[in-house]
Parts: structure tokens; C-alpha cells; sequence
């Protein structure tokens, strides 16, 4: 089904260009507004009260992600499967358009998988950063992610073996 990005709106905090410590390589990253899991020590507080933030139709925030010439784009939060439907058409549109998406989740790979929406839009992203943040699991040099108990998830590989695959980040 086509969709018209106009007609379309999410909350976001922010639109951040050039981040290197969201995932693999520089990167542009749309921060959602709204999480439900309220993680103690959450660096990103601010996004737990729904009135924060503003609406935006997907077509603007399209065109800032297509604008931009780096080809990773991460969607971060706040819980971007809060608003699964609205971001699984910005996630087909940002793929069409020739981008990698990762993105984070304080539900886990397991959970997303038992939800028809969130499982629509795990699948079309590469990479899943998931689990709630732990603050007594926080450890120097942790990559992408902020405690050890998160796992950065090859979601291509883990749908085809059935099974978590780790993101080979070796390279990164
Ligand atoms: S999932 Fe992320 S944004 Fe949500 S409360 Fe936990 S650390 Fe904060």
C-alpha cells in the first residue's frame, strides 16, 4: 500500500546530524518522543511525558534525512516502536531511498516479534540495539549502547536463522 508521507505525522524531540556513537559510521538520528519504560538513570528523561516534543509530518523529517549525505540513519528515543505504524512508512520510504537504518528499543528483540506493528517495523530496519538501559550493567568503553545486558542485533540474520544473531561489529 502507498502511503503519502504529508498525511502522516509523529512527535520527535530532534533531528541530529553527524553522530558517530549511535551506531556504525557517521549518522543521521531521529529522536522520538515518548517511553514507557522509565529506566532509572534514562539520559533521555525528557521524553517520558507525551506532551514534550512536537508533531512533524514524515515527509519533513524525510526530507532531512534524504537532504543529508550520509547513508545511515538511526531512530532513537524515547521508544521508536511506541509509534511503530507511523515510523515502519518512514522506514520503507529511507530504505527505498538507499539508507541503512538502526534503531533502539527498550523492548527486547523477543517482544517486538510478538507485536504485529513493531514486528512490521523491526523488519525493515538492519540493526536493533534492545533492551532496557541497567545502570548497575554500565561498563567503560561499552559501543552503541549503554549497558551489557542490551544486545546490537543483526535483525536480517536473526529473522532467517530464528534465532539472535549479534552484529558483527568488528570492523566498526
Ligand atoms: S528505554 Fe531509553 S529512553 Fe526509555 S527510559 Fe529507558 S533509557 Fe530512557
Amino acid at each position: 500500500m502507498k502511503y503519502n508521507l504529508e498525511d502522516i505525522k509523529i512527535r520527535i524531540m530532534d533531528v541530529v546530524h553527524s553522530s558517530s556513537v549511535d551506531g556504525t559510521g557517521f549518522r543521521d538520528v531521529l529522536f522520538v518522543n515518548y517511553c514507557p519504560h522509565r529506566c532509572d538513570g534514562c539520559h533521555n528523561m525528557q521524553t517520558w511525558d507525551k506532551s514534550n516534543g512536537r508533531d512533524v509530518t514524515l515527509k519533513e523529517v524525510y526530507d532531512d534525512l534524504m537532504e543529508s549525505s550520509f547513508t545511515n540513519v538511526t531512530f532513537s528515543g524515547g521508544e521508536p516502536f511506541e509509534q511503530a505504524k507511523e515510523l515502519y512508512v518512514l522506514a520503507c520510504a529511507v530504505k527505498e531511498g538507499g539508507k541503512s537504518i538502526w534503531i533502539y528499543s527498550g523492548y527486547t528483540f523477543e517482544q517486538l516479534l510478538a507485536d504485529e506493528d513493531k514486528k512490521n517495523l523491526l523488519c525493515v530496519c538492519d540493526v536493533l540495539v534492545d533492551g532496557k538501559f541497567d545502570k548497575n550493567l554500565t561498563q567503560l568503553n561499552l559501543k552503541f549502547k549503554g549497558s551489557t545486558n542490551q544486545r546490537i542485533i543483526d535483525i536480517a540474520k536473526s529473522l532467517e536463522e530464528n534465532k539472535v544473531v549479534l552484529f558483527d561489529d568488528t570492523f566498526c
